[in-house]
């Protein structure tokens, strides 16, 4: 039998990009199935020039239950920092005695799906301009998130920021 490709936006599995997650907690909070489980700390920083210093979430375990995940998306809908995509993989069952432990993918499985993330779509060429392409708006200094490539590129945050 012919294996037939994948739709590029196919619900596979989600990729953790770390580098953009503020442990900000919606995700878990939002998922209605309670699959994903974040353990963090704070600590105090600071920062060259700042006048004082600032508390920064630090990142434990981030671990998802595929053996429970509903692959609704509401994750990677809500996060408001594009920490959650999707990426095509699907061939990750768990196998033997120990197969409902191996669905639980930690954050560095997580992590290892991103180079996978498809880019996005292209822009619909009849569409409106965004407002943040409009001539004449100062440039923000970064690149434009409608930019992304598959390698997520220019939306990681700043160190420290
Ligand atoms: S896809 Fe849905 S069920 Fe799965 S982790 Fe995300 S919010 Fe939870
Ligand atoms: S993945 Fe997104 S929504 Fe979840 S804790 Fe990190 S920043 Fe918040």
């Amino acid at each position: 039998m012919t294996e037939r490709p994948l739709p590029p936006r196919t619900r596979g599995v989600i990729a953790l990009l770390e580098a953009n997650c503020t442990v900000c907690m919606i995700c878990a909070r939002e998922c209605p199935d309670w699959c994903i489980h974040i353990d963090s700390h704070t600590e105090t920083v600071q920062q060259e020039g700042a006048a004082r210093p600032r508390q920064l979430n630090v990142l434990d375990r981030f671990a998802i239950d595929y053996g429970q995940c509903l692959y609704c998306g509401i994750c990677v809908e809500v996060c408001p920092f594009d920490a959650l995509h999707w990426a095509p993989e699907h061939d990750y069952p768990g196998t033997g005695d120990n197969a409902v432990a191996e669905l639980v993918h930690e954050r560095v499985d997580l992590g290892k799906w991103v180079d996978q993330v498809p880019p996005p779509p292209p822009l619909d060429a009849a569409a409106e301009p965004a407002p943040e392409a409009a001539p004449g708006r100062p440039s923000r200094g970064a690149p434009g998130t409608g930019t992304r490539p598959g390698a997520l590129s220019g939306r990681t945050r700043r160190p420290g920021g």
